[in-house]
């Protein structure tokens, strides 16, 4: 009733009701109710005011309300920024076999805890872990949902008992991404962090000066964003794994990334240890991201020795990190990618991954495609074709430096920045970066098939008419 009351008295003011405004906005794509919420917002905002605008202004305002929120929502956008595991664009694009695997298994119901063979309850994802023990060599996996959570569920299972401590280099106590620390891991995991040589040199004898009673495993975390050069010198990979089998020791390592194709192939890129390798040189279980090199969707994969891994998955914690039935059907199809590439040698599967594509693409590919922009638009428009140098992102290979192609703009009026903000307005945004007094576009990162909403959108933005 005071409600109504007060409405009516501000509505004598010249504040439209709620209803008003509804009536008059133009169609936006938003569910009405969360409109009416931003109409209301609005409408307690000019309250505070001591001019009410006219209608038309009030309008306008809820529309730009209404626009921003729309921004918010989850939406594809184009990567003009040429890194191409960008985790503030989603990471790896996926391959169509993952997509397509993803929207069966969603249509429909599936056999995800049911076995087809026995008619019984099943286990959830067995297949997936035979495929990625199958690929890295190993001999079991298993998956949760994401890098983070598979280190902290490994640490859960190593220091159950009443072995709490965690070798670790002082070298290897990074911060991998936003709030993502070693240290805090451990602590959280309920270890005791037990560290070893200096930042910039640990020795094996460091880490066998550490191991006594108290010590539950050795932890190798892998450098993956950051380069150190110098005075720098750490145990030999060989040399630990034979200390920590001497003194029983598990090791385990941290790899992040999870490359799964020689890196160092691609130009301008270093090799990134996959996670076969790790396996190889000894460790007894590692955990890798699924959506930075692997290109596939977000998980955290951990390989390992059997007894290892069933251990892990017998933890009370595994139930809480268990991965969705879409992302397992995504995660087995970009598996599949790889087994079918990598060891039936039918390479065309591999080119079947975004992310290898878009680092794969020629530096001719790249300038042809440029060039065919540059004809589409208006020749009003200054813009030039320059060269840049992509990088791979996701906290991975930090110097690598792919020689790439981008468009340069030089806004007419207004600076690089206010070019920036109306590209990332256009209907499918358009993210780039600023170089100086130019916005810049790399066209590595961006998708052939969106050249031309690239095309369309500059002539629109930047075209006679505006800009
Ligand atoms: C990226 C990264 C992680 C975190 O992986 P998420 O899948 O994002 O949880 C952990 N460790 C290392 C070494 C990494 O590079």
């Amino acid at each position: 009733m005071k409600n109504t009351m007060s409405d009516r008295n501000r509505t004598l003011r010249g504040l439209p009701s709620v209803e008003k405004i509804l009536q008059a906005l133009p169609p936006r794509a938003l569910p009405r109710p969360l409109i009416t919420d931003e109409v209301r917002k609005e409408i307690a905002a000019l309250r505070k005011e001591t001019d009410i605008p006219p209608i038309e202004a009030i309008i306008a305002r809820v529309i730009a309300r209404i626009d921003k929120r729309l921004c918010s929502a989850l939406q594809p956008v184009i990567n003009g920024t040429g890194v191409v595991i960008h985790t503030n664009l989603g990471r790896a694009p996926l391959a169509e076999p993952a997509i397509d695997a993803m929207v069966e298994v969603a249509r429909r119901y599936n056999n995800l805890e049911f076995d087809l063979n026995t008619g019984k309850r099943g286990s959830r994802g067995v297949e997936i872990e035979n495929r990625i023990a199958l690929l890295c060599g190993a001999e079991a996996s298993t998956v949760v949902n994401n890098c983070a959570s598979a280190l902290v569920l490994i640490l859960r299972h190593f220091t159950a008992g009443d072995k709490k401590e965690v070798i670790i280099s002082r070298g290897e106590l990074v911060q991998i991404g936003g709030g993502f620390r070693i240290p805090d891991i451990l602590e959280t995991s309920g270890a005791v962090l037990r560290e070893v040589g200096t930042t910039n040199r640990t020795s094996l004898a460091d880490y066998e000066n550490a191991i006594g009673p108290q010590t539950a495993l050795i932890l190798k975390v892998h450098r993956s964003n950051f380069y150190m050069d110098g005075f720098v010198d750490s145990a030999v990979p060989e040399e630990l794994t034979a200390l920590a089998k001497k003194k029983r020791i598990p090791l385990v390592e941290d790899l992040g990334s999870g490359a799964m194709v020689d890196t160092g192939k691609i130009p301008g890129v270093a090799h990134e240890p996959t996670p076969s390798e790790v396996r190889r040189s000894g460790v007894d279980v590692c955990c890798f991201s699924g959506d930075k090199l692997l290109g596939g969707p977000q998980a955290g994969l951990i390989i390992g020795k059997k007894r290892h891994i069933r251990g892990i998955k017998k933890n009370p914690f595994f139930r809480a990190l268990r991965c969705d039935k879409l992302i397992l059907a995504a995660l087995a199809a970009t598996v599949d990618l790889y087994i079918e590439g990598l060891q039936k040698g039918q390479q065309e599967k591999l080119s079947a991954l975004p992310h290898l594509r878009i680092m794969n693409t020629t530096v001719e590919q790249l300038t042809e495609r440029a060039e065919n922009i540059m004809r589409r638009i208006s020749d009003e428009i200054s813009v030039k074709i320059i060269q840049t140098s992509s990088k791979v992102g996701g906290g991975t290979l930090p110097r690598a430096a792919i020689p790439s192609v981008g468009l340069s703009f030089k806004p007419r009026n207004g600076s690089a920045q206010d070019l920036a903000t109306v590209m990332r307005d256009w209907e499918t945004p358009i993210i780039g970066y600023i170089n100086g007094k130019n916005f810049v576009v790399d066209l590595r990162t961006v998708f052939p098939t969106e050249d031309e909403t690239l095309a369309a959108a500059l002539n629109a933005l930047l075209g006679s008419n505006h800009a």
